[in-house]
C-alpha cells in the first residue's frame, strides 16, 4: 500500500504542498503548515491491525522499524525511502512507574515518560530524525540544500548536529550566548556543527534564523517546520502502546515554543481518527513563571495572545516569550479540555529535587511539569486513582550546574532548597567513618 503525506495549512486554507517543497508557512495566510495524511487510505487497515503491526516492530531489530518513530512510519512520514532514513533508534523510552514519588504525593498511578533517555538526551531526537531524513531524501532528488539550520535553547541544536553528522549534511546552529548548559553547548561542537553563539536570547536567534533560511538553500530545522511535529507525535502513540493501548487520564507537558504540546495532541487525535482509542486524555501545559505567555493567555480563556520578553529561568530550554506554535497549541488545549499551569523557580527546583530523591534525575523542565502536577493534586483536580503521565523532556545529566548549585544552595535568592544532600568530607580513617555512619544512619 502506498501511503501519502503532504504539507497543508494549519489554519484551514486549502493550500497543499509536497513534503519535498522548501516551505514552512501557508502562502495564502502565513499560518504554520502541518503534515496531512491520507486518513482514508490508512483506515483501510483496522485499528487492531495497526496496533499489532506497531507491536511487532517495537524495539526489534529490523532497521529502521525498531525505532519508536519509524516503527510507525505510515503515520509519520511515508514519503521517505527507507534508504534515506537517518535513525538512531529514537523512542522506545522507559515509561517509569513513579511508585514512590506518586505515593508521597498521594497518587497511585503516576508515570514519567523518560524522553530524555535518548541519543542526544532529549525528546528533540524524535522530530529531528524525520526532518533530517526528509532532507536526505530531498538531496537524493537533487534539491540544492547547502546546510540545515536552527535556533535553539540547547537541545534542538544537539539533535540537529548529531543527525546531520551521521548523514554527512552540514549543520548550522544559533544559540543564545551563555544561556545554555555546558553539556548542551559542547554537543553541537563535538558533532562538528557550525556553532554561532549570538548576543541575544532564543527569540532573537529565532528572528535571525528565519531570515537566514529565506534563501532556500539553508533549510530550517525549528519546530515551525512541521516535519518535526510528526516525529514528536509518536510520544503519545508510544505512551498508549506502553499502557497496552489504554489512554491515561492526564498528560503534563513542559512548554516553551509549544511544538511538543501540539505534537502530542496530534498523536492522540490521529489515534482516535484511526480507531485505536475512543477518548482523549486531558492535556496540561506547564510553563515557567518567567516565560509564561501561554499561561497568561489561558487566564483570559485564550481570547488573546501577547508575546512577551522571557525572563531568565532555570528552565532554560523553555525560556521563550514568543512561541512559534502558539495557535496550534491553543487549538490542541481547547480540544483536550486543557489546563495551563506555571511554576516559580523555587517550585521547579524543589519539585525536581524531591522526585530525584525517589530515584529520578530530573532536568529543570521536567521540574516545571512536576511542580504543576503537585499543585493540581493539591487543588484536587488530579485525583488519587487518576492515571497521570508527566513528560520528562530531557536527561538531567545535561544540567549538572542546576543540580550541583541546588545542593550547594547556590541557585540564588529565589530558590530555598528543601532536599539538599551534601557529601561529607572525612579523613580516610576507619573509626571516624564508623562514627559518622552511626550518626547519619540513626
Ligand atoms: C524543547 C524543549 C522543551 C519545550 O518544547 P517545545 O516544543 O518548545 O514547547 C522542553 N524541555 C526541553 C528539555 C526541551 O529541550
Ligand atoms: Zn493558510
Amino acid at each position: 500500500m502506498n501511503y501519502n503525506a503532504w504539507f497543508q495549512c494549519s489554519e484551514g486554507c486549502d493550500e497543499k504542498y509536497p513534503l519535498t517543497e522548501i516551505i514552512y508557512q501557508c502562502q495564502k495566510c502565513d499560518g504554520l503548515l502541518e503534515v496531512g495524511h491520507d486518513i482514508e487510505k490508512l483506515q483501510h487497515r483496522s485499528a487492531a491491525a495497526w496496533m499489532s503491526l506497531f507491536d511487532q516492530r517495537y524495539m526489534r531489530t529490523v532497521y529502521p522499524y525498531g525505532s519508536g518513530v519509524w516503527g510507525k512510519k505510515e503515520w509519520v512520514c511515508p514519503n521517505v525511502d527507507d534508504a534515506n532514513i537517518v535513525s538512531m533508534y529514537e523512542g522506545g523510552t522507559n515509561l517509569f512507574w513513579a511508585e514512590r514519588f506518586g505515593k508521597e504525593l498521594g497518587l497511585e498511578n503516576l508515570w514519567i515518560k523518560q524522553c530524555g533517555n535518548s541519543h542526544t538526551g532529549s525528546f528533540k531526537d524524535l522530530g529531528m530524525t524525520v526532518l533530517v531524513s526528509m532532507v536526505k531524501q530531498m538531496i537524493s532528488e537533487s534539491v540544492p540544500i547547502r546546510a540545515v539550520a536552527c535556533a535553539s535553547t540547547g537541545d534542538t541544536s544537539a539533535a540537529l548536529a548529531a543527525y546531520c553528522a551521521a548523514a554527512d549534511i552540514p549543520a548550522v546552529v544559533f544559540l543564545p550566548r551563555d544561556k545554555v548548559s555546558h553539556a548542551q553547548l559542547i554537543q553541537p561542537i563535538a558533532n562538528g556543527a557550525l556553532t554561532l553563539a549570538l548576543d541575544t536570547d532564543f527569540d532573537g536567534c529565532m528572528r535571525i534564523v528565519k531570515q537566514v533560511t529565506r534563501t532556500k538553500e539553508i533549510y530550517l530545522a525549528n519546530s515551525m517546520n512541521s516535519l518535526r511535529i510528526e516525529g514528536q507525535k509518536t510520544v503519545s502513540i508510544e505512551i498508549v502502546q506502553q499502557f497496552d493501548w489504554e489512554i491515561p487520564d492526564w498528560v503534563i507537558i513542559p512548554g516553551g515554543n509549544l511544538g511538543n504540546v501540539s505534537a502530542l495532541g496530534y498523536g492522540f487525535l490521529m489515534m482516535r481518527e484511526l480507531g485505536v482509542i475512543s477518548k482523549l486524555p486531558r492535556i496540561v501545559c506547564a510553563q515557567s513563571q518567567k516565560a509564561n505567555p501561554l499561561y497568561l493567555s489561558y487566564l483570559r480563556e485564550f481570547e488573546e495572545f501577547k508575546p512577551l520578553q522571557a525572563q531568565k529561568t532555570l528552565a532554560s530550554a523553555i525560556q521563550i516569550g514568543n512561541p512559534v506554535s502558539i495557535w496550534k497549541a491553543i487549538g490542541v488545549l481547547q480540544q483536550f479540555d486543557g489546563i495551563v499551569g506555571q511554576a516559580t523557580e523555587d517550585e521547579l527546583a524543589n519539585a525536581a529535587a524531591w522526585a530525584d530523591r525517589t530515584g529520578l534525575f530530573n532536568c529543570p523542565h521536567t521540574g516545571v511539569a512536576l511542580a504543576v502536577l503537585i499543585k493540581l493534586v493539591q487543588r484536587g483536580l488530579i485525583r488519587k486513582d487518576n492515571h497521570v503521565v508527566v513528560i520528562s523532556t530531557a536527561n538531567g545529566l545535561k544540567f549538572p550546574e542546576f543540580k550541583i548549585n541546588y545542593h550547594e544552595d547556590k541557585l540564588g535568592r529565589e530558590v530555598k532548597p528543601k532536599h539538599r544532600n551534601l557529601p561529607i568530607e572525612l579523613p580516610a580513617d576507619y573509626d571516624t567513618v564508623m562514627r559518622t555512619l552511626d550518626k547519619q544512619l540513626e
